[in-house]
């Protein structure tokens, strides 16, 4: 995809800090982070988003899965950590190529989604 932002990070054509890369996945942190730790993990294959997934993408989605407790603890999330997948219009997903955000760090994280009170 020409114009993918982070497909021009797959290809190096926007400089990244690199977790993680093999020939199919990389992991790299997020430009601006949420918490301590916050970097993303995606195939490097383009796909839009959760939405637009098929069987063809089992084998990098479960390598990915099993991926993201080993780098969150290196990366300092000793005690916990937050995975999230924004999927499309409704979950403000920003960057149409996807991604898993892996979130944490030594502080209890806020809580996942604002609860509105009752009127
Ligand atoms: P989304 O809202 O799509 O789930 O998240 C997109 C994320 O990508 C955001 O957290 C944003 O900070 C991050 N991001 C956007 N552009 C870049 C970039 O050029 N480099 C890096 N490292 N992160 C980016
Ligand atoms: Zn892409």
């Amino acid at each position: 995809m020409e114009n993918c932002i982070f497909c021009k990070i797959v290809r190096g054509e926007i400089p990244s800090k690199k977790v993680y890369e093999d020939n199919e996945i990389l992991a790299f942190h997020d430009i601006n982070p949420l918490a301590p730790v916050h970097f993303m993990m995606i195939p490097k294959l383009h796909v839009d988003s959760l939405a637009h997934v098929s069987g063809t993408h089992n084998d990098v989605l479960g390598k990915i899965m099993v991926l993201a407790p080993k780098l969150a603890e290196e990366q300092g999330c000793k005690d916990g950590f937050r995975t999230i997948i924004n999927t499309g219009r409704v979950a403000r997903q920003d960057v149409f190529h996807l991604h898993i955000h892996i979130i944490g760090g030594p502080d209890v994280l806020p809580p996942m989604l604002y609860r509105p009170k009752p009127a």
